[in-house]
C-alpha cells in the first residue's frame, strides 16, 4: 500500500497501531506488552501507569488522553531486568518489517516472552543462584500438595510430594521467582503457601493442571509411558504440577525443550530438615538485617570459581545430606583435595579456566545462543583432558566418580574449533564467525569479497596514475556505494568520463561502469557470504544442541569438582578439621568457631568454644549471660558446624565428633515478622509450638530466648515448661540461652540438663566480655551496664540501678535482675510488682521461690500447669 498524503488519517494511523496493541495484551494476559514504536517501547494505558511507577519513566500522554511512558531500545534488556525483578511477566511486541514512511501501519508481533522463571539470557540472571519456577497443585487426597519446580537457565526439574504444612518451608528453600497454579485454586494455593510465594504469580487455564492433560504432556515430552523409571509413582501429585510447567513452557517459550531431560524425585528424608525459620535465623544465604548474600554462611563458605559449582554450593547449604556414607564420600575427596595441595591447585586452575556450560548448552538448546556462547563451549572443553588427567588415579571413590563421568566430548570440540574463530563477534549476522578452511564454499565467496576489494585498490592507483591526480581516491559507503572522489582543486582535470554522484564542501564524487561493476561484485559476495555464513552458523548450534545432554552430565562433574576442591580450599585457608560422623545422637566440639565471625573479625580475636552433648554431658545446655556476650554467636556456630558436616563440609574447630542429626530447629531473638501482620510474642510462640511438636531425640534445637515477649513470670512459666518438654519428653540436643536465672535451678531436678554461662569480667562500673563459655549459670543479666555501654544517659541509669537494688532486696532474689511488670516508683519511694507467681504444682521441682507476698487470688487465670494437674512427665 503507498502513502498518499490526500487520504492519510494519523488519527486512523494512531487507532490501527493502539488496535495492534490491544490485541498483543489481549493474546497476553497477566503480561506487559513493550511495544516496539521506532527507537523507543512503549507501555500504553494501565501498563504505562504501572511501567512509570517500576521504572522511574516519565508518564506522558498521547493524543492528550493515552497514558503512555517508554524507553529507548538500546536499553530494552536493562529495563526487562527491572521489570523482571519486580516480578512482571514481559510480551515483547516488534516491528516486523523496516518502518517505511509510505506504509499506513507496520506488522507487528509479539516475539519474545520474558518472564521470572524462564529467563536464560546471562544478562538477566544471577549467575551465583538457581532460578526456579514453580508449579503448585493440591492432591485429590487432602493434605498434600504436588509440587515441581524447573531452573530453565540449567535445566533442572524436580517434583515432590509436600504434606501442606510443610508446603511453606519448601518454597522459601526454592526462592523461586515465579509460580504456576490453577486460576480456580488461587486463594487455596495462597492460604497453603503461606507467605512464600513469588511476586510473579501466574494463575493457569484450569486444565493446564488436569491430571490426564498434564500426565499426558509430560510423558510425550519425555518420551515415557511411566515414570518409574525416574522414581516416582505414576499419577502423584507433583507429576501433575511438573506437567503443567511443560505445558507452561511449552507455551511461554516456543522453542526446544530438549535440555530438561530428567525429571528429579525430591526425597526430603535423606536431606537434613530446616524449616524456613531456622534457615532464615541461622543466615545461611541471606542476612537476617538485610537480606544480603554477603556476611551470610554461603558468602563465607562459597570459593567456588565457576557459576556452576557456586549454583550447587547455594543448594547444597540449603539441603545438606542425612545420608552417612554419601556424607563421608564427600568429605574423602575433600579431604583429599585438601591435603594434595598441587592438584587441588591445579584443579582450581583448570576450572577458573571453565565458562558457565551450563548455562551455556541450556541457551544452545533453546537456540537462544551467539558465537561467543559456542566459543566459550569450546574453550571449556578443550581444558577438559587436563581436568580429567588430575582426576586419574585418585583415592576418593567420588573423585574416581567423577573422573569417569567426565566426558571431554571430542567430537564437539574438534567440530567447534574447526568451524568458530578464537574470538568471534557476539552476533552471527555480521559475519566473522566461521574459520577459513571450514567450508570451501564460504572460503570462495570470501576471496570473492576481497579480490574485488584488491581490484578497487589498484583501480584506484591505476586512475591516479591516469589523471595525473595524486589525491584521488576511492571510498565506500553505505548510502553512496563505491565512489571516486576528487577535491575542487583538481576539478579540472576530471575526466569526461566520469559520472557526477555528489558534490561536497572541497569535493565532488563521481562514479564509473566499471566501478559499479565490480561493486555489484563484491557486494553481492559479501552478501552472500554473510548468508551463508549464519547458516553454517546455525547448524553447527543444531550440532551441538543434539549433544545436550552430554554436554550437561560434564557441566555437572564440574560444578560437583569445583564445589568439592572449594570446601577443600576453604578448609586449608581457615584451618579447617574433617568432622567424624557417628549415628550416635551426640556432639563433641572442640574449639569451636563461628564460621562467619571467625572471617570476618581480626584474626585471632575469635574466642572458641567448645560444646557436648552425649549421655556424660547431658543434652539440654542452658547458657546464661548478659546481652552482648556471645551467647547467640556460641548457639549458631554450634548449629552452623552440624549443619556443616552434613554437608560434607570440614568444620572450624580443633576437632568435632557429629551425630547424624534429622533436623535443625532455631527460634531466636525477634524477628521482622510485624510487617507480616503477627505480633513478636505471637511469632515466638508459633515457632516454639513447631519444634515442640515436630523434633525428634534426633534433632538439634537451638533457643535464644523463649517467653521475652510476655510478662516476666508468663514467660518464666512458658521457658519453665518448655526446658523440661525437650529435656523429658524429646530428649534431643538443645541448647538454650536466656535471661531467666531461675531456670538454673532445674538442674538439680533434670539429669541432662547443664548450666553454662558466658564469662565476663567486671571492672568498676565497666565489663568486659570475654566470650568464653563455662560451667555455671551466670549471677546476673549485666543489663545496666550494657545500657551504659549503650549509652543511655547517666540519670536513667543511676535511677535503674536504684530500682534493681530495691526489687533485689524486696525479693531477696539476688540473682534475679528481670522483675516483671514494674510499677514504676516515685522518687526514692520502693518500686511495686504486680505479676507474683501463683504456687505450682509440679512432681518435677519447684519452679522459682515466689515472692514472699502473699500471692494475689486469680480466679479466671488458672496456673499454667492447671489446677491439681500434674505436669505430664
Ligand atoms: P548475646 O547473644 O550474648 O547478646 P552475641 O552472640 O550477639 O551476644 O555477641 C555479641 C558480639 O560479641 C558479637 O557480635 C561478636 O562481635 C562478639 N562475640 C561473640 N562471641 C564471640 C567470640 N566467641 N569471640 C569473639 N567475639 C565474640
Amino acid at each position: 500500500m503507498t502513502f498518499d498524503l490526500e487520504t492519510f488519517d494519523p488519527d486512523a494511523a494512531m487507532s490501527r497501531m493502539m488496535q495492534q496493541y490491544r490485541d498483543a495484551k489481549t493474546q497476553h494476559p497477566g503480561m506487559l506488552v513493550l511495544f516496539r514504536n521506532g527507537d523507543f517501547y512503549e507501555l500504553f494505558e494501565d501498563d504505562a501507569e504501572l511501567g512509570s511507577r517500576v521504572l522511574g519513566i516519565t508518564l506522558t500522554k498521547r493524543d492528550g488522553s493515552i497514558p503512555m511512558a517508554g524507553v529507548p531500545v538500546h536499553k530494552l534488556e536493562h529495563y526487562l531486568g527491572l521489570l523482571l525483578r519486580a516480578g512482571h511477566r514481559v510480551a515483547v511486541c516488534e516491528q516486523m518489517e523496516e518502518p517505511d514512511p509510505k506504509k499506513k501501519i507496520i506488522p507487528r508481533e509479539v516475539n519474545r516472552i520474558v518472564t521470572p522463571g524462564t529467563i536464560t539470557d546471562d544478562g538477566l540472571l544471577d549467575p551465583r543462584a538457581p532460578n526456579y519456577l514453580v508449579a503448585l497443585v493440591p492432591a485429590a487426597k487432602a493434605g498434600v500438595y504436588g509440587i515441581a519446580w524447573v531452573d530453565l537457565s540449567t535445566g533442572y526439574f524436580s517434583a515432590a510430594d509436600v504434606p501442606t504444612p510443610k508446603l511453606s518451608d519448601e518454597l522459601s528453600r526454592l526462592n523461586a521467582v515465579e509460580c504456576l497454579f490453577a486460576d480456580a485454586l488461587t486463594n487455596a494455593v495462597a492460604q497453603a503457601a503461606g507467605m512464600h510465594l513469588p511476586r510473579s504469580r501466574v494463575a493457569r487455564p484450569d486444565w493446564t493442571f488436569d491430571p490426564s492433560t498434564a500426565l499426558a504432556a509430560l510423558k510425550t515430552h519425555f518420551a515415557v509411558s511411566t515414570f518409574t523409571g525416574f522414581g516416582f509413582e505414576d499419577a502423584q501429585p507433583g507429576l501433575v504440577a511438573a506437567g503443567a510447567v511443560i505445558i507452561y513452557l511449552q507455551e511461554t517459550l516456543k522453542a526446544s525443550l530438549q535440555h530438561i531431560r530428567r525429571l528429579r524425585p525430591h526425597r526430603p528424608d535423606t536431606l537434613l530438615a530446616l524449616d524456613e525459620v531456622t534457615r532464615r535465623s541461622l543466615e545461611l544465604t541471606r542476612t537476617l538485617r538485610d537480606n544480603q548474600r554477603d556476611g551470610s554462611l554461603l558468602s563465607v563458605l562459597d570459593r567456588t570459581v565457576t557459576p556452576m559449582g557456586a549454583r550447587l554450593l547455594h543448594d547444597s547449604v540449603l539441603a545438606p545430606l542425612t545420608d552417612r556414607p554419601a556424607i563421608n564420600a564427600r568429605l574423602d575427596a575433600v579431604e583429599e583435595l585438601l591435603k594434595d595441595h598441587a592438584l587441588r591447585r591445579a584443579v582450581r586452575e583448570h576450572l577458573e579456566a571453565c565458562s558457565d556450560i551450563q548455562r551455556l548448552t541450556t541457551r544452545v538448546s533453546t537456540a537462544k545462543a551467539g558465537p561467543r556462547d559456542l566459543s566459550a563451549i569450546a574453550r571449556t572443553l578443550r581444558k577438559l583432558p587436563a581436568v580429567k588427567a588430575k582426576l586419574t588415579g585418585r583415592r576418593s571413590p567420588l573423585l574416581q566418580e567423577l573422573e569417569k563421568r567426565l566426558e571431554l566430548c571430542p567430537d564437539i570440540r574438534e567440530l567447534l574449533d574447526k568451524a568458530i574463530e578464537d574470538d568471534p563477534p557476539h552476533i552471527a549476522k555480521e559475519g566473522g564467525v566461521i574459520r577459513a578452511g571450514f567450508s570451501a564454499e564460504l572460503d570462495e565467496l570470501r576471496a570473492l569479497t576481497t579480490d574485488g576489494k584488491n581490484w578497487i585498490a589498484r583501480y584506484q592507483a591505476q586512475e591516479i596514475t591516469r589523471t595525473g591526480i595524486g589525491s584521488l581516491k576511492v571510498g565506500y559507503n553505505e548510502i553512496d556505494g563505491y565512489y571516486l572522489e576528487i577535491t575542487n582543486a583538481n576539478e579540472t582535470k576530471t575526466p569526461a568520463e566520469y559520472k557526477h554522484q555528489k558534490t561536497l564542501k572541497n569535493a565532488k564524487r563521481y562514479y564509473t561502469p566499471a566501478l559499479r561493476e565490480y561493486e555489484e561484485k563484491v557486494v553481492t559476495a559479501q552478501d552472500k557470504s554473510r548468508a551463508l555464513e549464519l547458516q553454517l552458523f546455525l547448524t553447527l548450534r543444531d550440532q551441538v544442541a543434539a549433544q545436550t545432554p552430554r554436554l550437561l552430565n560434564t557441566a555437572e562433574v564440574l560444578a560437583a569438582l569445583d564445589m568439592l576442591s572449594a570446601l577443600a580450599e576453604l578448609a586449608a585457608a581457615r584451618n579447617y578439621v574433617r568432622p567424624v560422623l557417628v549415628d550416635e545422637p551426640i556432639l563433641d566440639i572442640r574449639d569451636g568457631r563461628h564460621p562467619v565471625l571467625d572471617q570476618i573479625l581480626p584474626p585471632g580475636t575469635f574466642v572458641p568454644n567448645d560444646a557436648a552433648f552425649g549421655p556424660d554431658d547431658g543434652t539440654f545446655w542452658l547458657v546464661t549471660g548478659p546481652n552482648m556476650a556471645g551467647k547467640s554467636t556460641f548457639l549458631r556456630q554450634v548449629a552452623l558446624i552440624t549443619l556443616m558436616a552434613h554437608m560434607g563440609s570440614l568444620v572450624p574447630a580443633k576437632s568435632a565428633t557429629i551425630g547424624m542429626t534429622d533436623r535443625i530447629f532455631t527460634r531466636v531473638g525477634a524477628s521482622d515478622e510485624l510487617s507480616r501482620g503477627q505480633s513478636t510474642f505471637m511469632v515466638e510462640m508459633t515457632e516454639a509450638a513447631n519444634i515442640l511438636n515436630n523434633a525428634t531425640p534426633r534433632s538439634l534445637v537451638i533457643l535464644d530466648e523463649i517467653g521475652r515477649g510476655t510478662a516476666t513470670y508468663d514467660g518464666v512459666s512458658l521457658a519453665w515448661a518448655m526446658t523440661e518438654y525437650l529435656h523429658d519428653a524429646i530428649g534431643c540436643r538443645s541448647l538454650f540461652a536466656t535471661h531467666y536465672h531461675e531456670l538454673a535451678q532445674l538442674a538439680t531436678a533434670l539429669p541432662r540438663l547443664r548450666n553454662y554461662n558466658v564469662l565476663v569480667r567486671e571492672l568498676a562500673d565497666e565489663i568486659v566480655f570475654l566470650h568464653k563459655i563455662a560451667p555455671g549459670n551466670a549471677e546476673r543479666s549485666y543489663g545496666i551496664h550494657v545500657a551504659r555501654l549503650a549509652g543511655v544517659p547517666d540519670a536513667v541509669l543511676k535511677r535503674a540501678t536504684a530500682v534493681l537494688s530495691s526489687l533485689e532486696k524486696q525479693h531477696e532474689l539476688p540473682g534475679v535482675s528481670t522483675p516483671s511488670v514494674v510499677t514504676a516508683p516515685a522518687l526514692g519511694t520502693t518500686p511495686v510488682v504486680s505479676g507474683d507467681l501463683p504456687p505450682r504444682k509440679t512432681n518435677v521441682v519447684q519452679p522459682p521461690e515466689a515472692p514472699r507476698r502473699k500471692p494475689k487470688p486469680q480466679p479466671s487465670s488458672p496456673s499454667l500447669f492447671g489446677e491439681g494437674e500434674d505436669v505430664p512427665f
